[in-house]
């Protein structure tokens, strides 16, 4: 498994400067790089921490596109969720999901769905084969948790366990193809020179220095920053447009487990589901506009009770919560743009690449991601338009069809027999799957840290990931802060506050590894304490 280090882009000038380290960022930077083109990426927070870090894990075609018609991206989808299982085996794999008391429009619709993924089990692992819909029966729907279903149709979509290391298992695969790439990077501007985009002025917040990354190509995926980034220099400022008077608040609730299926329910103006994921549930999305300037969106506590409330006034699904039952919540904002008066809700979720050059900067891109699910066949798209507007001849992709980077395990079940022989009596069998999902190929060397040494094996979440992943991720994952140990490459703080103790051990370690002193140890810690509660 490629380390990954953070750059400090000595080696420009670039091909191609990729601003957001999103999904849409990192599987460009992926594609690019592994095409050759000499390619840098910056992020300004951590990677992967803002929307992208905000998903419902769905890896899908989008049942509820098909109402608006909207074929080619669901065909799309339906496509990416084959190729991310095949590219990333340990980190997606089918969810069964039931569509309570269907009418006719649902069957009609999942006839459809079923067919647009006519192509769907060409892959050869078993484990990750799509049957085709069907109805459930009462006994079936009491089988699974979900009482008082009188009807349902099961089908399948995908899941990620973790979107935060699928996307830096993107990452990784960019800096194995060469690629330049480093968080807590931000680009407060864009250069331009004689009508064309020519890099960016960069500062890196780790070590204060700024510096001017020079480029031949820049690709804005910035998301919801997309227009900031334009319109912080007069020199782009005519491309930003007018600011979004509206955008739309997604959060999920994390909650004791609910039911053994994912149940989606339809509601007038939406829709939300309870998942089940690492032994809990997940429940959302949420909807709600917010008119609020993008770096201002927290997640607040108001936010979370009203969606409470009104899944206990709305539920349809056959299951119930109370505050009680939350265990933690997340939620970022959609990089939409549309203006005030449009539902938020029906809203095309395609993805959308504006070419600068019509405007007056050439080789200037901004991509905006309406999906993570199809975010590899977007970029392949994007470097395909690069190599036009370059004049440079690129390899032909092989994303769809080649690992990710520490992702190339074979089958699930001989990945976590073999992390059971590196870790012998330390590791048990739920251990030893758990570890091959989040870590692939770097699982072994986690479940040997684990027999080496005790402090490694204590568990950490409330399904056991051990200690030991820390020491891992601070090795090998370029993490600046416990923060982001804990709630990106890690699950530590993703399953609700793993307590005062755990969070501790993890910042003992992580001083240790990173080199911290005792009063950087102590901000580390405060910091993580407040990121794995709910807000107040
Ligand atoms: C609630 C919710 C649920 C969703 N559920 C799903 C789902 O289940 N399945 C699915 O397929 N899709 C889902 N989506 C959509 C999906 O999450 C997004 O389409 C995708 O994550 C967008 O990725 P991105 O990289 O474009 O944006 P982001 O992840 O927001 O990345 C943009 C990055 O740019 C960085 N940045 C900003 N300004 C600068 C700068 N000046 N310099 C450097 N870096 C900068 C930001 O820090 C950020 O990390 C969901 C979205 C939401 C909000």
């Amino acid at each position: 498994m490629t380390t990954l280090h953070r750059s400090n882009f000595a080696g420009g000038p670039y091909d191609l400067l990729v601003i957001g380290g999103g999904i849409t960022g990192a599987a460009l930077a992926h594609e690019a790089a592994s095409r050759g083109l000499a390619t840098a990426l910056v992020e300004r927070g951590d990677f992967g921490a803002a929307t992208s870090a905000a998903t419902g894990k769905l890896i899908h075609g989008g049942l509820r596109y098909l109402k608006k018609l909207e074929v080619a991206l669901v065909r799309e989808s339906l496509a990416e969720r084959r190729n991310l299982m095949r590219i990333a085996p340990n980190l997606v794999e089918p969810i069964p999901i039931v569509l309570p008391n269907p009418g006719l429009v649902e069957h009609a619709g999942l006839l459809a769905y079923d067919a647009l993924a006519f192509d769907r089990n060409r892959l050869s692992d078993p484990s990750k084969r799509i049957p085709r819909h069907r109805g459930l029966g009462r006994a079936e729907l009491d089988s699974l948790g979900l009482w008082g279903l009188k009807s349902g149709i099961m089908f399948h979509d995908a899941m990620m366990i973790s979107p935060e290391r699928l996307t830096l298992a993107f990452l990784r695969s960019a800096a194995a193809a060469g690629a330049d790439i480093a968080n807590y990077a931000k680009a407060e501007r864009l250069t331009v020179a004689g009508g064309r985009v020519a890099g960016a002025e960069v500062t890196d917040a780790v070590t204060g220095q700024g510096r001017s990354i020079r480029a031949r190509a820049v690709v804005n995926a910035t998301g919801a920053w997309a227009r900031d980034l334009l319109a912080a220099d007069p020199a782009t400022a005519a491309l930003a447009g007018p600011e979004p008077k509206v955008r739309s608040e997604g959060i999920y609730l994390v909650t004791r487990q609910m039911s053994r299926a994912m149940v989606l329910t339809v509601l007038k103006h939406g829709h939300f589901s309870f998942a089940p994921w690492r032994g809990l549930s997940l429940v959302g999305p949420t909807e709600t506009p917010y008119r609020g300037p993008v770096d201002q969106w927290r997640l607040t506590r108001r936010s979370v009770d009203q969606f409470v409330e009104r899944i206990a006034a709305d539920n349809t699904g056959g299951v119930r919560l109370t505050p009680d039952d939350v265990l933690g919540a997340y939620g970022g904002l959609r990089p939409l743009t549309e203006s005030a008066g449009v539902d938020t809700y029906t809203a095309s979720r395609a993805h959308e690449l504006v070419d600068h050059g019509r405007q007056g900067v050439a080789n200037l891109l901004s991509a905006t991601g309406g999906k993570y699910t199809s975010s590899r066949a977007f970029a392949s798209r994007i470097v395909t338009r690069l190599s036009q507007l370059l004049g440079t001849a690129v390899r032909p992709s092989r994303t769809a069809a080649t690992p990710l980077d520490g992702c190339d395990i074979g089958s699930l079940d001989a990945a976590a027999a073999g992390v059971r022989r590196a870790g012998g009596d330390a590791v048990s069998a739920p251990v030893a799957e758990l570890l091959a999902k989040l870590y692939g190929q770097a699982a072994p060397d986690i479940a040997a840290l684990m027999a080496a040494d005790e402090r490694y094996r204590r568990p950490a979440t409330s399904d056991q990931e051990p200690l030991a992943a820390v020491v891992h991720v601070a090795r090998h994952e370029a993490p600046v802060h416990l923060t982001d140990i804990v709630l990106r490459r890690t699950g530590i703080g993703q399953l609700g506050d793993p307590g005062e103790a755990v969070l501790a051990a993890a910042a003992d370690i992580a001083a240790e590894e990173l080199g911290w002193d005792a009063a950087r140890r102590a901000s580390e810690l405060a910091a993580a304490r407040r990121a794995v509660q709910l807000p107040q």
